[in-house]
């Protein structure tokens, strides 16, 4: 990887340099950049990443030894994928790219460790492609070829995207379908036949029950966020579609994380895999400057009003705990004159569909969200993400931050820790092996900087998330004795 960096910074040196400058000036997010070799730097990151236990080690040594002339030419993708990805301004395989294409074009099961923003969806959809041109069928009513799960809609409606993009000079058939939306038009287009088919859990099984939908022709399984699917509670879903699978598949799981849990699932369901570590585990993107804030819970909302003042918040994702508090703090920003809305899973599809759609589009500068958005968001030029509250899983805030500085843009990722989120801001440094910078500002808190013991965890969830929606509106906003408090409600 470091030869690689060097070799970067040497104008004119490769093939690559120029390739990947071309596609980095074009993205917009690049006006973000600091500069343009840290972003290359993080685009290409991980190379040096692949897992020491990959078996076919003549294959890793073709691939460190083309890495002079890296092009989707060198993984020997086929001419139609190469236009589209050419269309897109794609012309550098990214790591996961470069290390998972080769494998998956020889059919083999596939662990993939890699980070969010990574490019590890053309990672599985170029080789599916391919391997599907190759041997040509035509679409089976309600018995697609491809299965894709993801654990978001808005993910899966990516995916499916991205199926679209990198297929547009192919001819393959592919629909998304999900759970919060009339089912009638779904039935429709599977019922016309479909080679691709990408889906959430519930609604597949759903479809499947009812016979619209059967599986015993899918050739290519692919989980995407597997760890996200096993926390999100899918397992027994996951178990009842894997079941109706065929055993003869070709199987990629992606995660950005993985544990144990995850590792024993993976591990039955694939067959004689190639794990690949695109890069280690949890760590944060490179090319994310990460900041604590220490605050006490009350002065919260007064410090993002500040940094919205202060600096140049540009697209800003903001997580909270909960979905109450996501709707109170889009309406509060709302009413500081700052465009925002909330989106999460209380909120109808239609509504979560408009959300993103304005949010993609520049119309909302703001979009306050649960851990739903952290898997799902693919906006290339969010400037920063904010936790307004920690996570409570250390793995989430890898997620989260990972919305900003995709794709090798700069990102900034705030994070404000009140003292009942001390241990949070603890476990996230332990599991990322990085210590946050602190940041200073005039609602700095000693006493969460500072909380060891009981006064560093989070109080019991009911009295916490009570006292939280108190907290939401700064101390000159409260009529002392006469607060109402807000229902709570279970994210
Ligand atoms: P993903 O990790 O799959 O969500 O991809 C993150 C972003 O990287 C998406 O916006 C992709 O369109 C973009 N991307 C994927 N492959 C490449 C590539 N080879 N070069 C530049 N950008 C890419």
């Amino acid at each position: 990887m470091k030869c690689l960096c060097i070799r970067l910074k040497v104008p004119g040196n490769s093939i690559a340099e120029d390739a990947t400058l071309g596609r980095i000036s074009e993205m917009r997010h690049i006006k973000h950049s600091k500069n343009r070799d840290k972003a290359l730097r993080c685009l290409l990151h991980p190379l040096h990443e692949t897992d020491a236990k990959s078996r076919d080690v003549s294959l890793r040594m073709k691939l460190s030894n083309s890495r002079g002339k890296m092009s989707f030419e060198n993984l020997n993708i086929i001419a139609p994928l190469q236009q589209a990805l050419a269309k897109e301004g794609y012309t550098i395989p990214t790591p996961i790219q470069m290390q998972a294409i080769p494998y998956l074009l020889q059919g083999k099961d596939l662990m993939g460790i890699a980070q969010t923003g990574t490019g590890k969806t053309a990672a599985f959809v170029l080789p599916i492609l391919q391997r599907m041109f190759e041997n040509n069928k035509a679409p089976i009513p309600g018995a697609p070829r491809v299965l894709v799960l993801a654990p978001t809609r808005e993910l899966a409606a990516q995916i499916d995207q991205s199926f679209a993009t990198y297929g547009q000079f192919l001819r393959f058939r592919h629909t998304v379908i999900f759970g919060g939306v009339r089912q009638g038009p779904q039935v429709r287009i599977l019922s016309r036949g479909v080679d691709i088919l990408v889906a959430t859990p519930g609604r597949l099984l759903d479809l499947m029950n009812q016979g619209y939908i059967r599986l015993k022709d899918v050739e290519f399984f692919v989980l995407d966020e597997i760890d996200r699917m096993l926390d999100m509670g899918f397992i027994n879903d996951m178990r009842k579609i894997v079941s109706a699978l065929p055993q003869k598949r070709q199987s990629l799981f992606f995660s950005a994380t993985l544990s144990r849990q995850t590792g024993e699932f993976a591990e039955r369901l694939l067959k004689d895999a190639v794990r690949i570590n695109a890069a280690p585990q949890a760590s944060t993107l490179e090319c994310i400057e990460q900041r604590v804030f220490f605050v006490d819970q009350n002065n919260k909302y007064p410090l993002l009003q500040r940094l919205f003042i202060d600096q140049d918040l540009d697209r800003v994702l903001v997580f909270t705990r909960t979905k109450h508090r996501a709707d109170k703090i889009a309406e509060m920003l709302s009413k500081d004159k700052i465009n925002a809305d909330a989106i999460h899973g209380n909120k109808s599809q239609n509504q979560r569909t408009k959300a993103m759609h304005d949010f993609k589009s520049g119309h909302l500068r703001v979009l306050v969200a649960t851990d739903i958005a952290a898997r799902g968001i693919d906006v290339n030029d969010i400037s920063h993400v904010i936790n307004y509250d920690l996570p409570s899983e250390p793995e989430s805030y890898v997620h989260r931050i990972g919305r900003t500085g995709r794709a090798g843009a700069d990102g900034m990722a705030y994070s404000f820790c009140s003292s009942d989120e001390r241990n949070m801001l603890r476990g996230i440094e332990r599991l990322t092996r990085k210590k946050i910078e602190v940041s200073e500002h005039k609602y700095h808190s000693e006493n969460a900087k500072n909380a060891v013991g009981e006064a560093a965890k989070p109080a019991t969830p009911g009295r916490s998330s009570r006292a939280m929606l108190r907290n939401l509106r700064p101390d000159s906003m409260h009529k002392s004795g006469s607060h109402r408090p807000y229902p709570v409600r279970r994210n």
